[in-house]
């Protein structure tokens, strides 16, 4: 099953996203009305789902071009959690950008978090001030969304906690991220956290730990790897996060970028006004945005 959450006159819906690639208006439908709710309810609350896009009348069925997609859970009650420097490559360009020799990946993982009011949708336009960032970049990442809550999650049973999975694009002020010590203030600006479209739930993803992503900016492909790469893997980041921290349902775990990010091209390319981002992973979708100056 694959979900989204999109605007009907005016207020957020969720969608089922069929086979033939239509849309299910899941509440006109007569089930569940948001995304948040269908994770709280578990495979109760996916049964609900299913029973009324069986008997769902042609009204319900909308077609996905055109719709105006939000992101899944659209006022989130917490940050975005990430995870820094997470595959190899990664961690090796960026030590090879700022001239370190001898860098190592993290024995654990990295943590961070992205503010609620960073939180965007597929096809939002990222508004890049000027002013305030030079140096603008972008990171595909899988994005991990929390089901059942939990606290001290072992690796074995992680992904019982988990709803599904979706795309991430941690957008990142570098000159930012640098300045300030800690790497919030730079990975946090308004609107520079797309998530989605798409969230698969777990069972219809059983490779999430082997999939291709991918970013392109303006067509021209950045990142190309596998999920395979990531240093920490997902069950990992779920048992180190969860250690003495509660997750709970609609939380979403970003899990690292692949190597291509443009602060460590060469000469560095960032990113301008125009641009348009496109995220990828194999199974999920393409997640699309295109940066404004403001
Ligand atoms: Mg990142």
């Amino acid at each position: 099953m694959k979900f989204l959450t999109f605007e009907r006159n005016g207020q957020p819906r969720l969608g089922l996203v069929s086979d033939g690639g239509r849309v299910i208006d899941v509440a006109a439908a007569g089930g569940p009305a948001d995304l948040l709710s269908v994770v709280k309810g578990g495979e109760a609350a996916l049964q609900q789902v299913r029973r009324a896009v069986e008997g769902a009348k042609a009204e319900a069925s909308l077609a996905l071009e055109g719709l105006k997609f939000l992101p899944p859970f659209p006022h989130p009650a917490k940050n975005v959690f990430c995870v820094g420097r997470n595959y190899a490559a990664h961690v090796a360009e960026g030590a090879r950008a700022r001239g370190q020799q001898g860098v190592q990946v993290p024995e654990f993982p990295e943590f961070f978090s992205k503010a609620t009011t960073a939180v965007n949708a597929h096809e939002g336009v990222v508004p890049l001030d000027p002013k305030v960032t030079g140096k603008f970049d972008y990171e595909v990442e899988l994005g991990v969304v929390i089901g059942k809550a939990g606290k001290n999650i072992a690796a074995a049973q992680a992904m019982d906690h988990v709803f599904g999975f979706t795309i991430v694009n941690d957008f990142t002020a570098r000159d930012l991220q640098r300045r300030h010590g800690q790497w919030f203030k730079g990975k946090t600006l308004d609107g520079t956290c797309p998530i989605g479209p798409i969230v698969v739930v777990r069972s219809a993803l059983p490779n999430y730990g082997d999939l291709a992503i991918r970013l392109r900016v303006n067509g021209e492909q950045r990142q190309n790897d596998r999920t395979s790469s990531m240093v920490h893997k997902v069950e990992n980041i779920i048992e180190s996060l969860s250690a003495g921290l509660t997750l709970e349902p609609g939380d979403v775990i970003a899990t690292g970028t692949p190597s291509g990010v443009g602060f460590a091209m060469d000469p560095p390319q960032f990113l301008k006004g125009g641009d348009v981002v496109e995220a990828e992973i194999e199974g999920i979708g393409i997640l699309r945005n295109t940066i404004r100056e403001v």
